[in-house]
């Protein structure tokens, strides 16, 4: 779905590098500098962005009205 704003666990922002994070990763870069890059130290925050996949629009088309 969308990532969500705040990591769940420890309550952390994170949304804000979720765009950079994607267009980073689509040119080929590293994981793990990426992460360290944006100050995200503890592994829930960075498990937020390794496991998010955006199903927004797939889930969208099943909407009822
Ligand atoms: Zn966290």
């Amino acid at each position: 779905m969308l990532i969500p704003i705040r990591c769940w666990s420890c309550g952390k922002p994170i949304a804000q590098f979720w765009e950079e994070y994607q267009e980073r990763i689509g040119k080929g870069e590293n994981q793990k500098e990426l992460l360290d890059g944006f100050g995200l130290t503890r592994p829930c925050c960075r498990s937020m962005l390794l496991g998010q996949v955006d199903l927004i629009d797939t889930v969208a088309q099943f909407k009822k009205s």
